[in-house]
């Protein structure tokens, strides 16, 4: 991946900030496992090397440990047997494991990488990830979604310096993850709606060129949904470098809005919900997926108003609290106050055209649901563990587990159309 040329092409932004991201070196290719050690010699990582790892992501980069010593590194490996929660715990544990080392490597993507992520940037180690499955856009992000407790928070982290995927390790993934990550990239188009929507009313900073860019990734990846979960290595980089993409597009403007909208908190709020009752959810972009099209429906809906009459947010606290049980301390604070004071209700009626043309530039849900089914996608919540009340009660409150606005989040202030 040309990174120069993305700099260039980001660079005197007419939306006025400055377009940079800490990403220094993208290196894909078939085999490319062997030259790990050689990749991050090139990259300056310090001759003692923190290795974080799972016992299927180090088998599947098989290989990556000989290539390491070849190149001079010491390696001190980290394996866990499988890591599916990334807990404030396990960052304090790699923190400790950090000191004297000259940088950090993690194989695998998700919980062992946000783990590793946001430790390497609190002992401001360089970082390496070696991805194992084209399973969700987290790679190249600036942000750590870390467990404390039972909630999510996302914590401002670092980019890795480097990272290096092996074609023929991502083409031999499980089709399961593959059709993750695709499920991840379509959640984009609601990340797009809601970002646009809250420039609208609110004035948030937004940007045409990073927002067109991330369009125009997710758009090549629908393309290309029949040949997701098939074992060819050419769809695999591709479908890769998509996920790299958003990824970059978060960094470039230091927050998760181009990547992530509410069907992200409305997937974080199935997770937190079951890790209260100590069940496991399902992969992330696997739920992101099943969320979007929901959303996606929803905003149609909204979007075939003509016209929207608004009242103030009334939050009905009683509800939020019987519904977020345990969690409610952290929504309560977060709605101290309500993101909804931020907007004056007049602006949502007088702007509503223009947030009915923000829904109706993305795909339809129908459109998307079918490029989902040809990527081996789950699309109902009965395919991710998350029964008809839970789903019920996502849709229902999850806006209040962030203080962000979405055009789901507006919706409360729709006066009831008869
Ligand atoms: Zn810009
Ligand atoms: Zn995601």
């Amino acid at each position: 991946m040309d990174l120069e040329k993305l700099k260039r092409d980001f660079s005197y932004c007419s939306c006025g900030r400055e377009h940079t991201f800490g990403l220094r070196a993208v290196e894909v290719g078939s085999g490319i496992t062997l030259n790990t050690g050689a990749i991050l010699k090139k990259n300056g990582f310090g001759q003692r090397l923190l290795l974080v790892a799972d016992r299927n992501t180090l088998a599947a980069a098989e290989g990556i440990v000989p290539s390491l010593g070849a190149a001079g590194f010491v390696v001190r490996p980290q394996v866990y047997d499988d890591l599916r929660v990334a807990d404030m715990k396990e960052v304090e544990n790699i923190q400790k494991l950090l000191s004297g080392m000259g940088g950090v490597i993690s194989v695998g993507t998700g919980s062992l990488h946000d783990v590793a992520r946001l430790a390497a940037a609190r002992c401001n180690k360089p970082l390496c990830l070696y991805a194992t499955a084209p399973s969700m856009d987290g790679f190249a992000s600036y942000n750590a979604p870390i467990t404390d407790g039972c909630f999510k928070i996302t914590y401002p982290a670092k980019t890795p310096e480097v990272i290096i995927a092996d074609t023929k390790v991502l083409a031999a993934a499980p089709a399961e993850l593959k059709s993750a990550g695709f499920g991840d990239m379509v959640g984009k188009y609601v990340g797009l709606i809601d970002w646009k929507v809250s420039h609208i009313v609110s004035g948030e900073y937004y940007c045409d060129k990073v927002a067109a860019y991330v369009r125009e990734a997710v758009d090549g990846m629908m393309a290309m949904a029949g040949s997701v979960t098939s074992p060819d290595e050419r769809a695999a980089a591709a479908v890769f470098e998509g996920l790299i993409k958003t990824g970059v597009a978060m960094s470039m403007v230091k927050n998760s809005r181009p990547a992530s909208g509410t069907e992200h908190i409305l997937s974080h709020f199935w997770e937190c919900k079951k890790l209260a009752e100590g069940k496991r959810s399902d992969f992330h972009g696997k739920k992101v997926g099943v969320a979007t099209l929901i959303i996606l429906r929803k905003y149609e809906k909204f979007a075939s108003f003509e016209d929207v009459d608004i009242v103030p947010e009334e939050i009905d606290w009683e509800e939020v609290r019987r519904g977020y049980g345990v969690l409610y301390p952290e929504v309560e604070k977060l709605n101290n106050p309500p993101v909804s004071h931020e907007i004056d209700p007049f602006v949502i009626k007088e702007r509503w055209q223009e947030i009915r043309a923000a829904v109706k530039e993305q795909p339809s849900p129908r459109t998307v649901e079918r490029a989902m089914l040809r990527a081996g996608c789950a699309t109902k919540c009965s395919e991710i563990g998350v029964d008809a009340e839970l789903e019920r009660l996502g849709i229902r409150l999850h806006p209040h587990m962030r203080h962000r606005i979405s055009l789901m989040r507006l919706s409360y202030m729709f006066r009831e159309k008869k």
